[in-house]
């Protein structure tokens, strides 16, 4: 037996199926993972940059109420142990002020911030003044000056409040009440009850303000007299001397007379101001480093390292080469007993069969095949002698004059003859079956005229047999067949029939709609042999049958026949009563 090439194997076509699916697979699982890392560090990241701005948010707010730091290294710690992070503060110049635990140096590190409340991040706080509101210093309100802020606020509230005005009292970082309108639409009942009348400065204020004037007057390094006033609001204007003279005596509004362009000019240097009163009541600037305890870094960063990279590979590798092992030696196991099977379905000897998959089914079905096929064989040799040697024995009696060559020797001679060829119209007729050359050519044809031609051909044999032979068809049925090939049957059937029926006996042909019955009061077959009156070769009583002239293949070729019309053939026995054949077309 040829060997299969390589490419044609099923093992090879076995091993890319599984090379490809464990290809697929880990792709697909590398692919989830990536994607479940990136998610889990993006929000790592996204709750570390909200942990960044929280702590940046609380140092701030130490800082602008605090001179300096002494006070923070508790509240840092705490911060720092409720996030997991180290927290690090350090002068400008990298001298650390506090660091909330043991860590890598962070001497070269990025700063998370640098915490300044006279300089905040903007891009941190997302508000627009650079100077926080919290760091309050000389503004801040003394008890008295906060009590008669907030009785005043209180009764302006309480008037509003009658007016259908809802609102509360919020006090400003320097303790400052003011009323927050919690409804809308209040533009009456804010003037109704004057609303406004306590938003001048208060004495402190008005010190505090004046100092600041004094200050970006001088950072203007004007000496002529001029005067910068600063509103409450942080607004400066910048009069000359006798513009302050005037505000002086009929007590304008600074903003009402001062130049606008000279005190838009005015605006850094008063900022630089603000910075410089306030200073003294801050804490100093420091940079702010929220790192990871143990390896210094300020995000959680996703990197593929060499090793990790050389996992990835190994276990990739690993992976397909168990697939490639695995694969073979299975391919391997199935193509094996393939081979055997092969090499002996040519030979005389069955497959030797194991196991009870697919293959030792296909291995069962073969040699059934072959012993099939060397039982046809040894039976169309064994039909075809018998009659031959008949005839060969008869001749020699002949011609050794021991028989009379007389009309009898003829007939005998002849009866052997058609015998013979009945067989070989049979088997080609079987031939044709295998080879799927049997061709039906159905035409609509009327069941009544068939079954009178059926009985007009087989009358003589009946009356010689001295069996009654009746048609008995209900209606007209048209049914769609082959003319010939259905003659054949319901012929075949006919004269199965007779042959054996006793005489006496009766055989009806009968037809109802698509169904023909041929019934007879025969011998009938016994239970056991009805399934296998359909077989080749096949008869009750092997003598007998061939000397009444019957091949054992007339029941299969009609089957076939009757199959290839699309219809079914079947039988039905009682012994010592009689059979009936049905035969039934779509
Ligand atoms: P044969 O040419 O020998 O009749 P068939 O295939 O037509 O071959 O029939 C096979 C066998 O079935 C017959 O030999 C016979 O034993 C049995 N058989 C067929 N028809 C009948 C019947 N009507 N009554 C009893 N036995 C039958």
């Amino acid at each position: 037996m040829n060997r299969v090439p390589w490419r044609h194997s099923l093992v090879t076509r076995l091993l890319a199926t599984s090379v490809l699916i464990a290809v697929a697979a880990i792709a697909a699982t590398a692919w989830l993972a990536t994607r479940t890392a990136t998610r889990a560090i993006t929000q790592e990241q996204g709750r570390s940059l909200t942990d960044d701005k929280g702590v940046y948010d609380m140092l701030v707010a130490y800082a602008a109420g605090h001179p300096d730091w002494s006070g923070a290294p508790e509240p840092i710690r705490l911060r720092a142990a409720e996030l997991g992070r180290r927290i690090t503060l350090m002068t400008e110049d990298r001298q650390v002020i506090i660091d909330s635990g043991p860590g890598p140096s962070l001497r070269t590190a990025r700063p998370s911030a640098v915490v300044d409340p006279l300089g905040l991040d903007l891009g941190l706080t997302g508000g627009t003044d650079r100077i926080d509101a919290r760091a309050v210093g000389p503004y801040l309100l003394p008890a008295a000056e906060r009590a008669a802020l907030r009785s005043g606020a209180r009764k302006t509230l309480n008037c509003l409040t009658e007016l259908g005005v809802s609102g509360r009292i919020v006090d400003t970082p320097s303790g400052r009440p003011t009323i927050e309108l919690t409804s809308t639409d209040t533009e009456g009942a804010m003037i109704r009850c004057g609303a406004g009348r306590d938003e001048n400065p208060t004495a402190t204020e008005q010190r505090a303000l004046r100092t600041l004037g004094t200050m970006t007057a001088g950072c203007l390094g004007r000496r002529d007299g001029t005067t910068v006033v600063v509103t409450p609001q942080f607004r400066a204007y910048v009069l000359s001397a006798k513009q302050a003279a005037d505000r002086r005596v009929a007590a304008i509004p600074a903003e009402q007379i001062a130049d606008p362009a000279t005190s838009a000019r005015a605006g850094s240097c008063l900022e630089k101001s603000r910075r410089t009163q306030l200073q003294p009541y801050v804490a100093p600037p420091a940079l702010l480093f929220v790192t990871d305890p143990d390896t210094g870094a300020d995000r959680t960063t996703f990197t593929l390292t060499r090793e990790n990279t050389i996992r990835i590979v190994t276990v990739t590798g690993a992976v397909l080469l168990a697939t490639i092992v695995v694969t073979v030696l299975a391919g391997r196991r199935l193509v094996r007993p393939l081979r055997a099977l092969a090499e002996t379905a040519g030979g005389p000897e069955p497959a030797v069969v194991t196991g009870r998959d697919e293959i030792a089914h296909l291995a069962r079905a073969l040699n059934a095949s072959a012993r099939q096929r060397r039982a046809m064989v040894s039976d169309v040799a064994h039909e075809l002698r018998t009659p031959l040697t008949n005839i060969r024995s008869w001749l020699e009696a002949a011609q050794d004059d021991l028989a009379p060559t007389d009309d009898q020797l003829v007939a005998l001679l002849h009866e052997e003859a058609m015998l013979l060829q009945h067989l070989i119209e049979d088997l080609a007729d079987l031939a044709a079956v295998d080879a799927g050359t049997l061709r039906v050519h159905p035409e609509p044809l009327p069941v009544r005229d068939l079954v009178d031609q059926v009985t007009d051909v087989h009358r003589g044999t009946a009356q010689t047999a001295g069996v009654r032979l009746e048609a008995d068809v209900s209606g007209d049925p048209i049914v769609s067949a082959d003319p010939v090939r259905l003659r054949q049957v319901i012929g075949n059937l006919v004269s199965n029939a007779l042959r054996h029926t006793p005489p006496g006996g009766v055989v009806t042909v009968s037809a109802h709609d698509h169904t023909i019955e041929v019934r007879d009061t025969g011998a009938g077959i016994s239970e056991e042999n009805l399934p296998k009156v359909f077989d080749r070769f096949w008869r009750a009583d092997e003598s007998r049958g061939r000397a009444t002239g019957g091949t054992g293949l007339g029941l299969a070729i009609s089957r076939q026949l009757v199959e290839a019309h699309g219809g079914t053939i079947s039988a039905a026995s009682t012994l010592g009563r009689g059979s009936v054949f049905t035969v039934r077309l779509p």
